[in-house]
């Protein structure tokens, strides 16, 4: 089954790779909620502890269930090996952790997901890691940024909630010209619509509790890449232990085989919600690479397969206008999570990027006026019709 993979189509990799059939001829893919694995003998039980023959130990370093979740992910991105990790942020620490030391300098994007400007700016930055935060699209920016020490190059796109690309081939030559890795946070695209490796990128970050689940259910992540970065990047799961638990990759691999039917859903019905509002008269601004207005409408449809699903729009007010088009919604989920069948409205400034000094805010471009909506799957018509409840009313 694995010599074939390569040959099939993402959607059909998304269905078909990663399942090793136990003997017990299972059809769809099983469970192993098991912490340990037993040997037949202790030599058995001593060259598997040593990695002289391969085999499960111990959930913490391998477990079928999620080695069928990271093979099916690996196999949609392109990439060599993934591994899978407790959380999107997990898997963001265990690549730090993993590929770089005190002294190295990491260069990222400003406008990233809220947690992962503090993972780097507090966190690492304790043990000397320093990183420089440039303008996500800006290429020359983060050229300027690097240093000798410059060890990772690392980005979100398009950003969340304002949907900045920035172009993953150039950032790539851009990266080895340093002699530094490129990592792309492929969240919000996917392997279904965004694809960084075949454009250069060496690493391929994700939070599975977007789409990958696609049913706002778990918490999980993963890293996937060459080999020869992921064996260090593994030694970190399974030495420090943020590892995904079983059943949650199930609910992964599961999530994965209508990844390419979700993705197309989300982003038609995306489109003409971000259609609809930019044609709404209170609204000010609306930020969709899918928008002819989007400044980089074109690298979108160069780069990506589909323009995702979350979009920004601005109203005039402030915060006060904002909160009361967010209250007006009976129908919309307040909740800053994203990447759900269930459509999902948050006001940034004072939730997923509330932590972000008043400063940073600015730079990333999170006024108080802006609204962020990931949108589901539910009927166009009803989300229009309840967000045109508190837009009429301002
Ligand atoms: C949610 C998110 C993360 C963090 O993932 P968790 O699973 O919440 O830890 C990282 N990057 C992006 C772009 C995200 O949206």
């Amino acid at each position: 089954m694995q010599d074939d993979e390569p040959r099939w189509h993402p959607d059909t990799l998304a269905i078909r790779a990663g399942h090793q059939r136990t003997a017990e001829q299972e059809h769809s893919e099983p469970i192993f909620p098991t912490s340990s694995f037993v040997y037949s003998s202790a030599a058995e039980a001593a060259r598997k502890f040593t990695g002289e023959e391969a085999g499960n130990v111990y959930s913490r370093f391998t477990n079928p269930t999620v080695q069928t979740f990271e093979a099916r992910l690996a196999a949609m991105e392109g990439g060599e090996r993934c591994v899978a990790t407790a959380s999107g942020m997990a898997a963001i620490m265990s690549l730090v952790l993993g590929l770089l030391e005190a002294g190295d300098e990491i260069v990222a994007s400003r406008s990233l997901f809220g947690s992962t400007v503090s993972l780097f700016d507090k966190y690492f930055g304790k043990f000397g890691v320093v990183t420089r935060f440039v303008e996500l699209s800006d290429l020359e920016a983060w050229r300027n940024a690097i240093t000798p020490r410059t060890k990772l190059l690392f980005a979100e796109t398009p950003s969340n909630p304002l949907s900045e690309l920035v172009d993953i081939a150039a950032l790539a030559d851009i990266a080895h010209q340093a002699d530094a890795w490129l990592a792309i946070d492929n969240c919000f695209c996917t392997p279904a619509l965004q694809r960084p490796f075949e454009l250069g990128a060496d690493l391929v970050i994700h939070s599975a509790t977007k789409y990958l689940d696609g049913q706002g259910r778990a918490i999980g992540g993963a890293v996937v890449g060459p080999e020869a970065l992921l064996k260090e990047i593994h030694g970190v799961v399974r030495t420090c232990g943020p590892c995904m638990s079983p059943f949650n990759a199930w609910i992964f691999t599961k999530g994965l085989e209508t990844l390419g039917l979700r993705m197309r859903a989300h982003c038609d019905n995306a489109l003409a919600l971000a259609q609809w509002l930019e044609a709404h008269p209170k609204v000010a601004q609306v930020y969709y690479s899918g928008l002819p207005s989007h400044p980089q409408h074109a690298l979108a449809q160069r780069q990506q397969q589909g323009f995702g699903a979350v979009l920004g729009f601005e109203v005039a007010g402030g915060r006060k206008a904002a909160w009361s088009v967010i209250d007006a919604c009976q129908l919309l989920s307040i909740t800053g999570n994203l990447g759900d069948t269930k459509t999902t409205i948050t006001h940034p400034a004072t939730t997923t990027h509330g932590r972000l000094s008043d400063e940073q805010k600015t730079a990333a471009g999170i006024s108080e006026g802006l609204i962020r909506i990931a949108v589901g799957l539910e009927h166009q018509q009803d989300l229009q019709h309840d967000l045109a409840a508190g837009l009429d009313r301002l």
